[in-house]
């Protein structure tokens, strides 16, 4: 399975900032990506366009969503749907993000509905999961992770081929703050995640890939990326800077 190293910008980025930056990306790390890595920019919705057209012809490089509407089309204002995602030139979508679930208050049930209709729809789906710190306190990872994990993939199909879902393992508290989950910390989540896979999917959960997210920079990337069980990395503040993330990416 390839590693997969995601960016993801969050709400930043005019179009001409994310053209600028995606172009600058494919400079640094083309010609230099080791086999079996592979890159994707998930820009805000107004700047899927510009990223596509900035990195189309570039091998191993994709481009995601930040978020999805579960319905076709309709009276939704402000939603976005799977087909317009796909419209846009987008392959994946990432769904309960730690700021959809606890800014913008999405349930396990709702970030289940769209990795499910994201999935049936066409799209891949990163689907992320993690605990708060006092759950994490309180000796409740694996049951946070659990009930994340099963609600999240309860209308999955069994048969989703592998390389259309990925897993995020994202502690809350190690988003945006700047404090790395450890190599310990990081190793028993990620069991635990593969544990659950195979529950779920029987033999095909060994070859989902499970990616490490929250506070990665170019100077832990690889000790990360060398951990059992991880397949890769999701980024935030670190991939704002093309120079920045191509460190992580080429690590
Ligand atoms: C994220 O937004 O998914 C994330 C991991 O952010 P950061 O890298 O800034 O912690």
């Amino acid at each position: 399975m390839n590693k997969l190293f995601a960016a993801n910008w969050k709400m930043h980025k005019t179009t001409a900032e994310a053209r600028q930056s995606a172009s600058e990306l494919v400079g640094l790390v083309s010609g230099k990506l080791k086999a079996g890595r592979e890159v994707m920019i998930l820009p805000p919705f107004t700047a899927l366009a510009p990223v596509v057209e900035a990195l189309r012809g570039s091998a191993g490089f994709l481009v995601g969503a930040q978020n999805v509407y579960p319905q076709k089309q309709g009276a939704f204002t402000g939603e976005v749907s799977p087909g317009m995602l796909l419209d846009a030139g987008a392959s994946f979508v990432l769904t309960g993000h730690s700021e959809r679930r606890h800014v913008l208050g999405e349930t396990d049930d709702l970030v289940g509905t769209k990795t499910a209709f994201g999935l049936e729809s066409g799209l891949g789906v990163i689907l992320c999961v993690g605990e708060k710190l006092g759950e994490r306190k309180a000796g409740e990872l694996k049951a946070v992770l659990e009930r994340q994990i099963r609600a999240g993939l309860r209308d999955v199909p069994k048969d989703t081929p592998p390389a259309r879902l990925v897993l995020a393992y994202e502690p809350v508290w190690a988003i945006g703050t700047g404090e790395v989950a450890s190599p310990k910390d990081i190793l028993e989540a990620h069991a635990f995640v593969r544990h659950m896979l195979a529950e779920i999917f029987g033999p095909s959960g060994s070859e989902l890939r499970i990616l490490y997210g929250g506070s990665v920079k170019p100077d832990n990337a690889s000790e990360i990326i060398a951990l059992d069980n991880v397949d890769g990395v999701l980024v935030g503040g670190a991939s704002l800077k093309a120079d920045e993330f191509s460190r992580i990416v080429l690590a």
